[in-house]
């Protein structure tokens, strides 16, 4: 760490004193942001801290749509996201133009909605999920219930695999994680023959085939906890290494693929930060009746998980 990191780290910890504010992070963030963040998770995770924390001012380690759902969970509270470029090109696949349009295709379908979505796209949706849940949520509707899954199609071929589903998807992918492929995998697998390998549930199909395990980050995150393997092959987004490596030093992490970057979940570091909390700003806003139709999802979302 420099002498202007210390500086700017001590600059961020004054400010979140005098302004009663916190900083949730993703596990896909910049180690800088994940090392001085009061909660780093996932989607759900940042939400849920969020919504039970005591602070009046919430920092988002994240990108938009993340920022914009702790806005519509704790609707009182102001949700900064230091850099407002930070968006999420999955959410992004999906819009409020062409959503409406594939209802109507079908009209019976129970729309389950990822959690990494707009605000706008959450009123036109049934059900509201994270990553953690992607399985369970279509195994407990209905056998005879159409369910129409949406914006991941990787997530929702593994789902549709998993619970013997026939699933109408969305061809939306995470950009980052789809850059990951099967020769990636083998080649580390070469350089480590003993490494396990952990395989994100957005990944492309054959990278998913050469795992050991396919799950969420919080899987990840439990699977490097617990397995006997010293060195673990990680297909996910980089950031999450970080993480992983520092909680459990005695292994040893190694990227699937480099490529594998958020480049704007990058945004949100050490200088945008200070400066939000210097200007209180960008902040998140979300019209109220945008808010008032996407919010019970969300609700539904944390009771549903424990909340
Ligand atoms: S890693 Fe993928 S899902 Fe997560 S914010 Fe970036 S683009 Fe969106």
């Amino acid at each position: 760490m420099t002498n202007t990191d210390s500086a700017i780290i001590e600059k961020i910890n004054k400010l979140k004193k005098e302004k009663n504010a916190i900083i949730v992070a993703h596990y896909y963030q910049l180690g800088e942001t994940q090392d001085i963040a009061d909660f780093v998770g996932d989607a759900l995770g940042m939400t849920r801290f969020a919504a039970d924390s005591d602070a009046e001012v919430i920092i988002v380690g994240g990108v938009t749509c993340m920022a914009e759902t702790i806005k519509l969970a704790c609707p009182e509270k102001t949700v900064i996201l230091p850099d407002l470029n930070a968006g999420c090109t999955l959410s992004n696949m999906i819009s409020l133009k062409r959503l409406p349009t594939r209802k109507e295709q079908y009209p019976n379908a129970t729309v389950v909605c990822y959690i990494n979505t707009t605000p706008e796209v959450k009123t036109e949706v049934d059900i509201c999920y994270s990553e953690d849940e992607a399985v369970d949520i279509v195994k407990e509707l209905p056998a005879d219930q159409e369910i129409m899954f949406i914006p991941d199609q990787y997530m929702g071929d593994f789902v549709a695999t998993r619970t013997g589903r026939e699933l109408i998807l969305w061809p939306g992918y995470c950009s980052p994680i789809v850059k990951i492929r099967a020769e990636d995998v083998k080649a580390r697998k070469e350089e480590h023959p003993d490494a396990k390998v952990v395989a994100h549930i957005e990944c492309i199909p054959q990278v998913k085939l050469l795992a050991d395990l396919v799950t969420s980050t919080n899987g990840m995150v439990q699977f490097a906890e617990e397995t006997d393997a010293k060195e673990i092959i990680v297909a996910t987004e980089v950031g999450i290494i970080h993480y992983l490596q520092k909680e459990n030093p005695d292994k040893t992490f190694i990227a699937a693929s480099e490529l594998g970057e958020c480049a704007t979940m990058k945004l949100v570091n050490l200088e945008t930060i200070l400066w939000s909390l210097e200007n209180m700003n960008p902040v998140i806003e979300i019209p109220e009746d945008i808010r008032v139709k996407a919010k019970p999802v969300v609700d539904a979302m944390l009771a549903r998980t424990g909340g």
